[in-house]
């Protein structure tokens, strides 16, 4: 069988790449492990458009993992990134380019009273909960199962089916002691998450959550779970840790807490903060962030953080999507998105789901909707990469996952959605 694959340069600077790195890439999720081949290899990127080195051109919906929100090789963005690093590109130092992004930081996120810049989004979280625990003198921490929130040893464990298990790692080289106080809880269990503060009262440091989870394909809240969040924490004296590293000037300007009108005590960022530099954020009620060295006394600390290069993309991303918010054409354009590939899925008779919100979204291959990790990981993620590979022919490049929500930039136009229709259409019905 002639199944689709990546170019023979991709191929070859694939061979090239695994014998240097582990399995050949700098971050697991883009080796293309969950959909079989090899990944494509980047040689440049533009508004829209990825091209690999195997001269080919793809409709880009990963656009970095969420990023790109104004597309690829913005013209003013890569202008200030030009103009930062032509005056040095680290000084270990404090500069007034600092103080301007943590101002729009504060004016865009209604939790963020003070703010910290890191490098990461997973030093972001790392920090938040280290944060959290110094604040309450608490220990335990909740998690919900199918979130992601980085590398961080704490969060890297997932549920069992108990509703409250104490967690178990997930991936070696982390100890049951630094997963043990964490707490995983079934998404969108608002009674689970009740339960567990019934049985640990005064012990729980904080909840740390995806308002809209994208880290298990898309997966809003239902209604209700985020106000039981808030509610909870308040009356218990928890600190409720939104983590809109994906979600954060994606689903409006001030992230899902302000489209959803709930005010977590913090908040991480990551992604979309940093216009396409490695750039995160923590920050939350004043109080809380005063605990912070040398403020206060929970350590924390980095050599390369507010990055003049960095902080300068990602100023000039604020300063963009402040002046013309494009939440409104994108929701418009999502929903067209959505309704095309649900009716490309039902011409083919496949049981899916489409979930969208804003500018994410997932096709699963699954007949149920997906509420939690126990709904999605359901899906027939086998078919899924089948799709995966039908559009990579038709020059459309998704995530390479059943389990990771596709984004799009400010630059996909009506017309290319409706390419992508199509394209899902053809793909579908060959299935
Ligand atoms: C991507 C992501 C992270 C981790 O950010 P990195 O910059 O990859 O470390 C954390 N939380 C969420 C919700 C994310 O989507």
């Amino acid at each position: 069988m002639n199944s689709p694959q990546a170019g023979p340069n991709s191929r070859r600077a694939f061979d090239r790449a695994c014998r240097l790195m582990p399995g050949g890439v700098n971050s697991p999720a883009r080796a293309f492990g969950a959909v079989g081949g090899s990944p494509l290899f980047i040689e440049r990127a533009e508004g829209p458009y990825l091209f690999d080195i195997d001269g080919r051109r793809y409709l880009d919906y990963i656009v970095s993992w969420g990023p790109m929100i104004l597309g690829h090789a913005h013209p003013e963005v890569i202008a200030a990134i030009t103009e930062a690093a032509a005056r040095g590109t680290s000084f270990g130092a404090p500069t007034e380019r600092e103080s301007e992004l943590a101002e729009r930081i504060v004016a865009a996120v209604p939790s963020i009273d003070k703010v910290r810049l890191v490098n990461s989004g997973t030093e972001a979280t790392m920090s938040a909960i280290r944060v959290a625990r110094g604040f309450t003198g608490r220990d335990k921490i909740i998690k919900f199962a199918g979130n992601y929130h980085g590398h961080v040893d704490a969060l890297l464990v997932s549920a069992g089916s108990a509703a409250a298990t104490l967690g178990v790692p997930d991936s070696p080289g982390v100890t049951a002691g630094a997963g043990g106080d964490t707490i995983v809880l079934p998404f969108n269990d608002a009674a689970a998450l009740a339960a567990t503060f019934e049985k640990f009262p005064g012990q729980i440091a904080a909840i740390i959550l995806e308002p809209v989870v994208g880290n298990m394909g898309c997966v809003p809240p239902v209604p209700g779970f985020l106000e039981a969040a808030r509610e909870l924490t308040a009356a218990d004296g928890a600190v409720l840790i939104f983590d809109e590293v994906m979600t954060g000037f994606r689903l409006a300007y001030g992230g899902a807490q302000e489209r959803f009108g709930i005010t977590p005590d913090m908040t991480t960022l990551g992604k979309v903060v940093g216009g396409g530099m490695p750039l995160g954020a923590y920050g939350g009620r004043e109080e809380i962030m005063n605990c912070v060295l040398p403020a206060g006394k929970v350590f924390q600390a980095g050599t390369l953080s507010g990055n003049p290069v960095a902080v300068a993309a990602g100023n000039a991303t604020l300063r963009l999507l402040e002046q013309d918010p494009p939440y409104a054409e994108l929701e418009r354009l999502g929903k067209r998105l959505a309704d095309g590939l649900a009716e490309a899925a039902s011409a083919a008779g496949l049981p899916h789901q489409v979930q969208q919100i804003g500018s994410m979204l997932t096709l699963f291959f699954n007949p149920h909707p997906v509420h939690d990790w126990g709904g999605a990981s359901k899906s027939d993620s086998g078919r899924f990469g089948r799709f995966f590979w039908g559009m990579i022919e038709r020059g459309i490049y998704l995530p390479c996952s059943q389990y990771e929500a596709l984004f799009f930039s400010r630059t996909h136009t009506e017309a290319m959605i409706d390419e992508t229709i199509a394209a899902a259409k053809e793909v579908c019905a060959a299935l």
